[in-house]
This record gives C-alpha cells, structure tokens and sequence, in this order.
C-alpha cells in the first residue's frame, strides 16, 4: 500500500497544486460467500470484505464546489452545492461514474452536511462492473470521507442505509442492502452474517485450513443495463404476490421453509423457479454459517456448488460465461466454488488449496478460453476490515 498511496499523493497535487495535505479514506469491495439474490427479498447473506478498494483522498474547500477525479476514468466532474439544493439534481447519464459521489453528496446534505466543497481523487484496484461492489465502495468511501471531513456524526450503519438510497434513488439500481453493510462493518478474518430481514448481523470467523479465497472475473462485464436485475426483483415480488394468495399466512419470503417447496412447485414458470431458489438459498446460508462455525470446508463447499446451480437452473443468472467458468473449475478439481455477485458475468469465487493455486489458476485459465474465447482474470483476495481512514505510520 505504501509505494502505491505515495504515488496517488503525488498525483493528488499535481492535479490540485493548491490544495492542502489530503486526507485519505479507503473502502473495500466485498465477495459475497454465499446468499445470493436474496437480501432484497429480506433473507440471508454472508459477504466477506476484500483487501482490493477505493481509495480516496480529500481536502475541503470553501467556495462550495465539488472537483472530482478517479485515476480510472479520463473524465473529472464538477459541481457546486448549490446546484445539488437545487432542483435540478439529475443523473448525468453520459457520465461513467460521477453520479455515485454526486448522489452521496446530495444525500449527506439532506442529512445536514455542512462542507463548503471539496477536492477528490479516487484511485482503484477493484475491478468495476464485476460484481466485487465497486458502486458500494465508491458510495461508502464517498460518504464517510466526506462525513468526516465535515465533521458529521454518523455511524456506518447510517452511511450504509444512505448509500442503498443512493444506488435506488438517484442511480436507479434496486441494489439490496447487502454490499454497503459489508463494505461498511466488515472485520478482519471474518466473513459477516446479515439476515436483511431484521438487519441484525455477525461476525463469522473464516477458518480456511490452508485453503486461498481465489475470485475469478469471467472478462464479461454485466454494464451499464441493470434491467435484468431488476427484472428478477419484479418476479421474486410476483412469486411471493402468489404464494401469498395460495397461503395469506405467508407474508415475507422469511414465512416460507424447505417444507414449503411442495407449494413453490405448484406455480408456474418463472415464479417456481425464482421462489425455489430463494428459499432454498435462504436455508443453505444457515447450513453455511454452521459449517464455517464448526470447521467444515467441504460442507461448505458443497453448499455452494448447490449456490451455483440454483443460481443457474433456478434464477437463471450465470449465462455461459458463469457456467463454462464453473465447469472449468470443477475439471480443475476445485468442488468449492460458485458464482458471486449479481450474476449475468462478474466474477466466480473459490476456495483453493493453497499449494494448488497456481495449478488451478493455469488449468482453469486454458480451459474457460478454450471454451469460450475470453481471458479470466484472478484475484488472491486476502479478508479485510470496512470503511476506514488510513493515517500515516498505521
Ligand atoms: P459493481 O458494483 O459490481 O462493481 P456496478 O455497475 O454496480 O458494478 O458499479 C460500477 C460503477 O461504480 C462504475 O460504473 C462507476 O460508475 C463506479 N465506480 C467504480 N469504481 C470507481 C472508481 N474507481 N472511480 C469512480 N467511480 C467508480
Ligand atoms: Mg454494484
């Protein structure tokens, strides 16, 4: 991190030579373990915090303007505070990413943030669009950096929330609340379990026996198009509309068991397949949590080979590229692995016998090519904490 962090101060004051020392604050991305597509339907998800993320450095200014950089992306946005009190806060479509920051201001000043302006530059090593949650950390470190240099009090509980109201609101995305609350509370050498139901949360400690959290990227970006997403959101709903008329006891997602399944089959497609995978997943994040508790990998990992198929057969999120990178993986010898993320490309996440990374990192490599013409990309992710301001000599 050291040579890296120098290397962004130093283009930090090329960019704003007047500025004063920045501050600097980083967010993680998060893998999700298991839980898939299901925090928004109130269940249950058990993500883990990576040491990939955003980091972000800020000074305050005083003329009440916002000025915006991100060593990713070749465009930097202004804007000024009065404009976002304004009325006419809007998504700048064109834009690839300055809607997140802006979003977050416009939120922070709803809760009372007083800062006159500031100068910002992100600089990530988290691949975007892959289903790590780079829009939750770039939203988180948003909002704490800036609640702190504005000396707002809130917990990161609170952030989380606002964040989830910016990615709905203002970018549109009916993300559920999963990806900020772990990018936000996450500890190290845990993975943290969420029932998005009740939002009550624990730490689980990942006891890994030698075994290496390897994420794997398809190269195949969901984009810009988060209409599919939104599409299950609407026929999860359906699913429950009709169950609930089958059954008027059944009001939540959370009022239906395994035992229920017979019901859940009585509907017809999509909403059989959609409310299946829910309750079933619901019941294998419960199994997963016991299995991390008490030391079983390898219940674990067949937890989320079934993760996996469900997500395909029943949600039909993977698409060929998930599948073909899944299948690969089996033929390297890796029975602990799914897919993570919202689906529809993005990323795979393994469990990997150490002293086999390098094996299976080459066999799975040639093998996803061969079948479907794209490069993989791998990723070592090591556990780490949430949202943070790093100090110098910590
Ligand atoms: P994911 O959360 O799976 O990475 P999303 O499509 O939800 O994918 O969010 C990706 C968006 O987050 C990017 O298109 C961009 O707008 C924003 N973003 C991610 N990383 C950065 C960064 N380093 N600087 C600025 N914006 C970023
Ligand atoms: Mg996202």
């Amino acid at each position: 991190m050291g040579d890296l962090l120098e290397k962004i101060k130093q283009e930090f004051q090329e960019i704003y030579p007047d500025s004063s020392t920045p501050r600097v604050f980083f967010a993680p991305g998060r893998v999700n373990l298991i839980g898939e597509h299901t925090d928004y339907t109130g269940g249950f998800v058990m993500p883990m915090a990576l040491d990939l993320g955003i980091t972000m450095l800020a000074t305050p200014r005083d003329d009440g303007v916002y000025h915006l950089k991100s060593t990713n992306f070749e465009n930097s946005v202004e804007f000024s505070n009065s404009y976002l009190l304004g009325n006419e806060v809007s998504l700048d479509k064109k834009d690839p990413w300055g809607n997140y920051p802006k979003g977050i201001v416009l939120e922070l000043s709803k809760l009372g943030l007083e800062l006159k302006g500031a100068d910002i530059l992100y600089s990530s090593n988290l691949p975007t669009g892959a289903g790590l949650s780079s829009s939750a950390a770039i939203g988180m470190v948003t909002a704490y950096g800036l609640s702190k240099l504005g000396d707002l009090q809130i917990t990161n509980e609170e952030l989380a929330f606002l964040c989830q109201r910016m990615e709905n609101d203002f970018i549109g995305v009916k993300s559920g609340i999963m990806d900020q609350f772990a990018v936000g509370l996450s500890k190290k050498d845990h993975a943290i379990f969420l029932d998005c139901n009740s939002m009550e949360w624990e730490y689980v400690p990942l006891n890994l026996e030698g075994h290496k959290v390897v994420i794997t990227n398809t190269g195949k970006k969901r984009g810009l198009n988060e209409s599919r997403y939104n599409e299950r959101r609407h026929e999860s709903e359906e699913a429950l509309q009709k169950l609930s008329e089958l059954k008027p006891q059944i009001k939540s997602y959370r009022d239906l068991t395994l035992a229920d399944l017979s019901l859940i089959n009585t509907l017809m497609y999509p909403y059989k397949e959609r409310a299946r995978h829910i309750v079933t997943e619901n019941h294998r994040v419960l199994e997963a949590k016991k299995a991390l508790e008490s030391g079983s990998l390898t219940q674990f990992g067949q937890l989320m080979l079934a993760s996996h198929r469900s997500l395909s057969v029943d949600y039909e999120v993977t698409g060929r590229e998930l599948d073909s990178l899944f299948q690969s993986q089996l033929e390297a010898g890796c029975f602990k692995t799914r897919m993570t993320g919202a689906g529809f490309g993005g990323c795979t996440v393994s469990l990997v016998i150490e002293n086999k990374v390098e094996y299976f990192i080459e066999t799975v490599r040639a093998n996803y090519k061969a079948r479907t013409g794209l490069d993989s990309e791998f990723y070592l992710a090591k556990s780490s904490g949430g949202v943070r301001e790093i100090r110098e000599g910590l």
